[in-house]
């Protein structure tokens, strides 16, 4: 009986100490994403994230990144094909991807203005969300841009 008791006690704090680990090691990715502009995959995050937190895996970061976008805490931009990025800023923006250099940029002013409301139905679609996104030359590669080379 005792010992069921002890059992169960230690049992309860493994549970505790595991979501504690797991609450921090979430609030380490977060504060690291936080800290970029750069849009970065899983895999580059991971890369930062393993210096504070030596023994998480990729797949726990990815799991992670996952969840805050779900909640909205985070963005998740999908990549068509290639690896999913991620974004610590959840409001509304635009991004750009630089044809040059890959890279990704928020824009804090919008290039386009929308009037009226987009459609609920289109060619017997149902229409959900939309997506813009705009690509262009960031202002370092703008230095050395060739425009013969577009
Ligand atoms: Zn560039
Ligand atoms: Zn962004």
């Amino acid at each position: 009986m005792l010992y069921s008791v002890i059992v169960a006690v230690t049992k309860e704090s493994l549970i505790m100490k595991e979501i504690r680990r797991n609450t921090k090691q979430q609030q380490i990715i977060l504060e690291e994403l936080r800290k970029l502009t750069s849009h970065p995959s899983a895999s580059d995050l991971y890369q930062i994230v393993r210096k504070r937190v030596s023994r998480i895996s990729l797949g726990t970061v990815y799991r992670n990144l996952q969840l805050l976008s779900k909640n909205g805490t985070i963005r998740k931009l999908d990549m068509a094909g290639r690896e999913a990025r991620f974004d610590g800023r959840p409001d509304s923006h635009y991004h750009i991807f630089c044809s040059k250099c890959g890279k990704i940029g928020d824009l804090n002013e919008s290039p386009i203005v929308i009037t009226g409301s987009v459609l609920k139905e289109a060619d017997g679609w149902k229409i959900l969300k939309h997506r813009i996104d705009f690509i262009g030359v960031c202002p370092e590669c703008w230095n050395s841009f060739d425009t013969n080379n577009v």
